[in-house]
């Protein structure tokens, strides 16, 4: 389980390597997503609080990067912050992120991106929910979501 020290570890010294890598030309990217999308992932946009459409979604599946189509986190660890962005405790798995210390906005914090294609995705905080004590605020535009096929 990754905790707020590995997070400043990894921004500080290096990222854990993807299990693969996606590149492509902003006009290659500016084809394939919605202009929000584009915006928020490929421009480090931020969609307005509770905006979202997977703010107040808590069905079973697997949150991806809308731009490369990576598992990112699983809705089993998603919790309501009460932000107005999804959140998360963990994810996925531990090269799935890449996490990039981010200055901007006269505030230190850590940018939380897709290790796979870079998509921006949000920020991690470190005042999330035991054990972790992770926070991954992330934009709805910077995923989709792929839910669990229901066997009945
Ligand atoms: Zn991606």
């Amino acid at each position: 389980m990754l905790t707020w020290k590995d997070v400043i570890h990894f921004s500080v010294n290096g990222n854990p390597k993807p299990d693969r890598r996606v590149e492509k030309t902003e006009q290659e990217w500016k084809e394939i997503l919605t202009p929000e999308q584009f915006r928020v992932t490929r421009k480090k946009g931020t969609e307005a609080p509770h905006s979202g459409a997977l703010c107040t979604v808590h069905d079973a599946g697997k949150y991806e990067c809308i731009c490369c189509g990576t598992s990112l986190f699983d809705s089993t660890i998603k919790f309501e912050s009460g932000t107005g962005w999804p959140s998360f405790t963990q994810p996925i798995k531990e090269n799935a992120i890449k996490y990039h210390k981010d200055t901007s906005y006269g505030m230190i914090r850590v940018e939380v991106m897709c290790n796979t294609c870079d998509a921006h995705l949000g920020h991690v905080f470190p005042d999330g929910p035991e054990p972790s004590g992770l926070r991954y605020c992330i934009n709805s535009e910077s995923m989709q979501l792929e839910k669990e096929e229901t066997h009945g």
